[in-house]
């Protein structure tokens, strides 16, 4: 099944990005008669579901993110580079890594997943980051503790409420769960270590364009989650679209609201794979797979997770969340193997949905299994085991574990380290510049 001259060499699997679908699909062809090289522009493989605890200052980095060498130590067969893919040579069947070499390959899994989008307000990004990979967690980090710490030294009572307002924008699980957390930060963690302000006065705000929060999930438990919210002090705006962001606040629904910090959780694009593939895709980028996930026309090329579109055997789409991609990473590596047996037939991919999960806060969490619907802590508690099962090794577990602990009896959230950016600087000490950068 080799293609190119040397018939006895073993055959060549690349796999570009190792998250959730890429990790799944090289670990699936362990033991399997292939190389394999895994391209990625990060070191690490991460966890992105506990992101947003990072941000908050739960959890530190090392805790949801492990170094790929690491993961792959034991796997002679399996080369990994560290570089960005910046295209594929389809006929020449070849990727093309930025600054690094051409990696030839047999069989091509793109698995590259997905990137902020502004909904064609690029200009918004520099005022209101998104979430997506471990340095815009510090940066978010650094954000907003240092609007606290400039809280404190403010004069100005204007100045200072937009210190302490916190806008999120988008109500999915994202948006939810960083909104409750940082309520929770500045109403339990935090008022003991300030002197001069009280963090409980910070305004929380979560701003949705549509009806109601958390739309993938059951109107019921969105319902409660909403009221848990509010419970813990998040105030809720719904159907007002954001019409502007800027460094001094927020516009929506015709209402400016001034804020020092302003997160984007509102929408998600491909990464581009589809354009490196001159394949169908939809308006959000994500490419349009055949059932067994290869491309159109290239049956060695399988593009999984958060880059593709798929329907589910409902008529739904298959969700862009870490299951589906993990799922899809396992029926590729099946695919591969079975192919190398002899087999080429094609075979769909079935998704298989668990169910959703969400917390809202310190004890509270929704769960939808569908048929079985939880809220509460009992929710919370099912919510922090099933994440600490998925997390890579004993160590992160316990270590996690351990800080939820802390969070759960004390209200210590010990990441709270202020790094990257400029050192503390006064104001006046800026010339020229209106609002000091966070
Ligand atoms: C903040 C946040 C919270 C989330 N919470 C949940 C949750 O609670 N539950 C849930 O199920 N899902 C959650 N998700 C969604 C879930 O993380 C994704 O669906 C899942 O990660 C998709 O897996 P993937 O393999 O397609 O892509 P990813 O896991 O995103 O991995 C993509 C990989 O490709 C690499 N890459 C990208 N472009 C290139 C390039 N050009 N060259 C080289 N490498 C590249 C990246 O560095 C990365 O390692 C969340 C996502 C985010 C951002």
């Amino acid at each position: 099944m080799r293609s190119g001259t040397d018939a006895s060499a073993r055959h060549r699997v690349v796999i570009v990005g190792l998250g959730f679908g890429g990790l799944e699909a090289v670990n699936g062809l362990a033991g399997a008669p292939v190389d394999v090289t895994l391209i990625d522009r990060r070191n690490h493989h991460l966890f992105q579901p506990l992101l947003y605890q990072v941000a908050t200052a739960s959890l530190s980095t090392s805790e949801i993110a492990w170094p790929i060498r690491f993961l792959m130590e034991r796997r002679p067969e399996v080369t990994t580079l560290l570089g960005a893919v910046t295209g594929v040579d389809v006929d020449g069947r070849v990727v093309l890594v930025e600054d690094g070499p051409l990696v030839p390959y047999d069989t091509l899994v793109i698995a590259t997943g997905a990137q902020h989008a502004y909904f064609g307000h690029d200009e918004w990004e520099p005022f209101a980051p998104g979430l997506k990979t471990l340095e815009d967690a510090t940066t978010l980090r650094r954000h907003i503790l240092v609007a606290f710490e400039r809280a404190e030294i403010e004069t100005d009572p204007q100045a200072r409420t937009a210190l302490l307002t916190f806008v999120i924008i988008g109500a999915g699980p994202t948006g939810v769960e960083l909104a409750g957390t940082i309520a929770e930060l500045a109403r339990d963690t935090l008022p003991r270590d300030f002197r001069r302000i009280d963090t409980r006065t910070a305004r929380v705000v979560l701003i949705e364009a549509g009806p109601r929060i958390l739309g993938g999930f059951d109107e019921g438990l969105a319902a409660y989650a909403q009221r848990s919210l509010e419970e813990i002090g998040v105030e809720v705006v719904l159907n007002r679209p954001v019409s502007n962001c800027t460094a001094d606040g927020v516009v929506f629904g015709g209402e400016r609201l001034a804020a020092r910090t302003i997160i984007w959780a509102a929408g998600v694009m491909s990464s581009p794979a589809a354009a490196w593939l001159d394949a169908p895709a939809d308006r959000a980028g994500r490419l349009q797979v055949l059932p067994d996930l290869t491309v159109p026309g290239r049956p060695e090329i399988f593009v999984i997770g958060d880059a593709v579109v798929l329907e589910a055997p409902d008529g739904k789409p298959v969700p862009g969340i870490a299951p589906a991609a993990k799922q899809q990473g396992k029926h590729v590596a099946k695919t591969i193997v079975r192919r190398l047996g002899g087999d080429p037939a094609p075979r769909p991919f079935h998704y298989k949905h668990a169910g959703s999960l969400a917390q809202i806060g310190k004890r509270r969490a929704i769960i939808d299994f569908g048929a079985i619907k939880l809220r509460g802590a009992l929710a919370w508690w099912i919510w922090g085991i099933a994440h600490i099962y998925f997390l890579i090794g004993l160590r992160n577990r316990l270590a996690i574990a351990l800080s939820w602990l802390w969070i759960y009896t004390r209200n210590q959230r010990s990441a709270r380290l202020i790094t990257q950016g400029q050192p503390a600087r006064r104001h006046s000490e800026t010339p020229g510049v209106h609002q000091p950068p966070l």
